[in-house]
Formats: structure tokens, sequence, C-alpha cells
């Protein structure tokens, strides 16, 4: 039930129909929002009458699809959230069909590109908005073609070729294949997922919002830790929460607080220094945490006001502590997260050191992506935490040496 689309720079309203993806005055940076009528929604669902099925499509009223739309066969959404420890959530997004948070936004590209009749779905992608694009895609049957940067991790690339995308490894980064699919889109008339482009992928992101709200019994955490690339997941989870309090479903909005890796903050910097996204030039990003490595983050604007508008903040994580935050998330938690999920848990410890997060505040963190999606991080990961296995000899003497003096009982 969408009544308009908002362009995040003039705030011109557009009717669902009118535009296709961006604001046709501010071209590609003419982001759009997705308006519902919240006052006829209030009066037709209830929080409390959501049903049983248990994905992101129990809100099925509050997504810009049809309502009778045949949504894609893969359970999407509602993921776990496990208490790691006292006023501590991990929400684990690694166990996603294709083990990432992408699902979420994915799976309304694929329902939306079919409402459309579209032959073709298109995007770019660091990797797992891809892989969750090329995974949805074959589990309905619809054709698809993926830019990735050559570098991506090989196991994100491999999900790729299993699902039978065709793939372009571009020699550049996740900007030159973001530019460059968005050229080849317009010219070939391919249904365009792209992060920040299309205005629906935000509106699958915040089902996560939902789902934190309604799995702590719609009693909201101070604050949500999410890493940020493009800034679409954090605009999605702001969005959700707005949407929740438009409703009444609950009362307020936690803080959000954004971490992004020290070699790719262009956001962080933004925020530090109050610098004006729009004119802000992008930076050269290099990080570990390929997932959140962006020069210029997609969608700046909706991600500025996540922060800004909820009295959250950005934090910065050094590539050591993304990967030494590997391990530490993995063995307080049993949740095995890929660096930009580890990300997440990082800037939790760090916005704790900073006393941005208080020792009493309710905070959820977002595991974002699978750690088995990038295995060479992760070994190395695990070396600097000093892990490493013992190789011997196919004896129990040999065992009983290594027994004997890690002194194990
Ligand atoms: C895409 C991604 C992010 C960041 O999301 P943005 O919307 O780009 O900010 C974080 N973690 C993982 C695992 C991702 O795939
Ligand atoms: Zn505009």
């Amino acid at each position: 039930m969408i009544i308009g689309l908002r362009c995040v720079i003039c705030g011109t309203v557009y009717g669902p129909d009118q535009v296709e993806y961006v604001c046709p005055k501010h071209g590609n940076e003419g982001i759009l929002d997705v308006i519902y009528d919240y006052d006829s929604l209030r009066e037709t669902i209830d929080r409390d009458e959501l049903g049983s099925d248990w994905s992101m499509w129990r809100y099925r009223p509050l997504l810009p699809i049809r309502q009778n739309a045949e949504v894609p066969p893969l359970r999407i959404g509602w993921t776990p959230v496990y208490q790691v420890e006292r006023g501590l959530w991990i929400k684990d997004d690694g166990r996603e069909p294709t083990a990432s948070f992408k699902d979420r936004a994915s799976a309304i590209a694929v329902v939306k590109a079919r409402e459309c009749g579209a032959d073709v779905v298109t995007t770019a992608s660091t990797g797992n908005a891809a892989a969750a694009l090329a995974g949805i895609a074959a589990s309905v049957g619809q054709r698809n073609v993926i830019f990735v940067p050559a570098s991506a991790p090989r196991a994100k690339i491999a999900q790729l070729l299993v699902f039978g995308s065709t793939v372009f490894t571009v020699q550049g980064t996740y900007d030159d294949a973001f530019e460059l699919c968005l050229q080849v889109a317009a010219e070939y008339g391919w249904y365009n997922r792209n992060t920040a482009y299309n205005p629906y992928m935000s509106e699958g992101k915040k089902t996560a919002a939902y789902e934190i709200a309604e799995q702590l019994g719609w009693n909201v955490p101070d604050a949500v830790v999410v890493s940020v690339g493009d800034g679409c997941i954090i605009g999605g989870l702001h969005k959700g929460f707005k949407d929740l309090v438009a409703l009444g479903w609950t009362d307020r909005i936690p803080r959000l607080i954004g971490v992004q890796a020290a070699g790719s903050n262009y956001l962080a910097q933004a925020w530090a220094n109050g610098e004006d996204v729009l004119t802000k030039p992008p930076i050269d990003a290099t990080t570990v945490a390929d997932s959140i490595s962006a020069g210029l983050p997609r969608d700046r604007i909706k991600a500025m006001a996540a922060v800004i508008e909820t009295e959250g903040a950005y934090v910065t994580v050094a590539d050591d502590e993304i990967l030494n935050a590997i391990p530490a998330m993995a063995r307080a938690s049993g949740v095995f997260g890929e660096p930009a999920g580890a990300a997440a848990y990082a800037g939790f410890i760090r916005a704790r050191e900073l006393g941005i997060l208080g020792e009493s505040d309710r905070v959820v963190v977002l595991n974002t992506g699978n750690g088995l999606k990038d295995v060479a991080s992760a070994v190395r990961a695990a070396g600097m935490a000093g892990a490493e296995p013992y190789t011997i000899e196919p004896t129990l003497d040999a065992v009983k040496a290594v027994v004997d003096r890690l002194e194990i009982p």
C-alpha cells in the first residue's frame, strides 16, 4: 500500500507509477523514499495478528509489493536473536539462505522484477547483494547479470557461479562496478537492483527492525549497532523503526550506531566533521571487510539521517580490530561472522570504551554476514588470536604430549 515516492534531496513526491527508480530532477543522487498510508495501515493491521509466516513476509502489508504477489520459496528473515550477556543481543543474519543480510533486499527486487515482467535483473555488488540476488533468482528461475569487483572473496563469486548467474568480475573497485552496471541496465532495459538507486531495497532491509522489535516483545532496545558501507542497511533500520512508531506499535526509536572500517570511513568522517554528504568527494576505500568498502556510500543521505535523527553515532574500527572481533564474537556467542559482520561487534566494544554506549544500555548487534563467506580472513583472524591446530603423527602418544602440555583435564 504505497502512496508515493519522495526524493531525499528535494522532497518532491511522485506517484508510485510516475517514476521508476530515482528523482528525475536529481539523477543518480535523487534516491527516493517509499511512503505508506499509515492512517489506513493503523486501522487494518495489528501487531498481535501478524500470523504464523515466520519470515520477512509476515510484514507484507508494510512492504512495497502487491499484496497477492507470489514470493520466492526460500525462507528469508526472522533470523535468530541470541542473548549473549545482560543487555547484549546478537541478531544473526548470517543465517539467511545465501548467508547475508542482503537476502532481505534482493527478495524484494525479485518480486518487483516479476511484477513488471522483467526478463533480466542486474546489480553491482561487493559480493553479498549479488549472491543474494543470484540465489533468490535461482529459486524462481529469474535470469540475472552480476557485476562484482574482481577482488571479491572467492566464496561469494563461487555462490554466483553455482546459482547460474551471468557474472562480470570488473577490474576495478565496487564503485567502478556500480557505475558500469547503471550504464548497462539503462542500455538494455534490465531491472536494476542497485543499492540506493532502486528505492525498494531499503524496504526489504527495514524488516530487520520490525523483527528486532517483535523478537524483544515490542520493547525496542536502546541501541542497534550495525556496520556501514553504502548505508542502505542503517537507513533501512531507521525506516523500519520509524514505521513502527508511526503505526503506534512501539513508542520510541533506538539509537543507531554505524560502524565503519578505518580505511572506508566516509560517513564517519562526514558525521564527525559536520560535512555535507552531497558535496563531500569520494575517498579511496580499502579494508579487509570487503562488504563495507565504499569510497562513496551510495545511500549516504539516508545513512547520515539515521544516525543524526536517532542521536546515535558513527564509530570507526581498524582492520585489526575487525579481525580480532571475528573470534571474539564467535567465542562469546557462537556466531561466526564475516569481517563486515564482526565489525559491528568490534564497533560495539569501541562504542562502550568511548562511553557512547553505557553499561546498562540494552543493545542489539547485527551480524550481517556468515563467517564462511571469507575463509581467508577467518583463518588470518584465528592466527592473530593465537589459535593454531596441532599437527601430529597418528599416535596416542602424540596426542598425550599435547594434552599434557595444555593441561587439558
Ligand atoms: C552490504 C553489507 C553491509 C553493509 O551494508 P550497507 O547497506 O552497504 O551499509 C554490512 N555487512 C555485510 C555482510 C554486507 O553484505
Ligand atoms: Zn529530487
